[in-house]
């Protein structure tokens, strides 16, 4: 069932069917070579899922992984992962950006199945309602915290959640920088996003498409305010700015199945990137994106 009432505009309006709890014992079938790899790695990243029907990513170094968001079932979660070609046993923890329940729906099941902690704001772990048995390691936006063998730095991000954040991992000089669901690009986002080897960055709406598409007016305002979500144009000045060599990924996220269509948000992406960000991607609802790594 569902953790919180709390819904993104747009899962409010897709319909959303939840899930059961009941997720029957999984089997891991970990080939040999994957052991191999992580000595060698620096940090892995795969969107898992994107959107208003469900966020997760995974995010892997030598030490252990951790998740960023629990919006699927622990089944869907732990099946996207090996999917990928990495090891659910692996995963250390749950970090949450927010309390909506694209991003939550599925934190108590997955840390109850996974056995690992969840990391967030009081507002946003009080929001989720997690039962005794999750152990919670509150956070405060601007505080870093090792987890996983990373060095994990919360910053605020503008959404109209209750204390929302985006989240930079760093493993030695290796840094990924996690923002999605934000209505605009503040001075702060600009600054914890800008040296970055990869980047998950929202771009979620062409505007032309939703201001002339069927959300009711109250929505578009919503979604296209400075607390929404971030347009493609928006998410790719951004990116316009952090197009440096150093840039290894992009992968844009939380794209809209009703007001974007993927060959735009990379299109304008691609523009602004001005050849770097070689990786460049949208993640989506259906598959995660190839666990990909970043060279130190
Ligand atoms: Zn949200
Ligand atoms: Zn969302």
């Amino acid at each position: 069932m569902m953790n919180s009432p709390i819904q993104d505009g747009e899962a409010a309006v897709s319909g959303i069917a939840e899930f059961s709890v009941q997720i029957p014992d999984f089997k891991f079938q970990i080939p040999g070579t994957i052991n191999q790899k992580l000595e060698t790695m620096s940090i892995g990243i795969s969107v898992l899922a994107s959107g208003s029907k469900g966020n997760s990513i995974y995010l892997e170094g030598p030490d252990g992984a951790l998740l960023i968001d629990a919006g699927l079932s622990a089944r869907e979660t732990v099946k996207r992962i090996e999917l990928v070609g990495a090891d659910p046993r692996r995963v250390r923890g749950i970090l949450v950006t927010h309390e909506h329940s694209d991003h939550l729906r599925g934190v108590k099941v997955v840390a109850r199945r996974l056995k690992v902690p969840v990391y967030g704001t009081p507002e946003t772990v009080s929001a989720a309602r997690l039962p005794g048995d999750v152990r919670i390691h509150e956070i405060k936006a601007g505080t870093p915290f090792a987890a996983a063998g990373f060095e994990i730095m919360p910053f605020s991000i503008p959404h109209d959640a209750l204390d929302p954040v985006g989240f930079i991992a760093g493993l030695g000089s290796v840094r990924v920088g996690v923002a999605t669901d934000l209505g605009h690009a503040t001075t702060l986002v600009r600054e914890r996003l800008k040296d970055c080897g990869a980047l998950v960055l929202e771009s979620n709406h062409d505007e032309k498409m939703l201001m002339e598409g069927p959300y009711p007016w109250f929505l578009k305002q919503r979604v296209k305010g400075r607390s929404g979500h971030l347009s493609n144009v928006a998410s790719a000045e951004m990116l316009a700015r952090f197009s440096n060599p150093d840039l290894q990924f992009v992968i844009l996220a939380h794209l809209s199945e009703i007001n974007n269509v993927p060959d735009l948000a990379l299109g304008t992406a691609r523009e602004a990137l001005a050849g770097y960000g070689s990786g460049l991607e949208a993640a989506s609802a259906a598959a995660p994106t190839k666990l990909v790594y970043l060279d130190r």
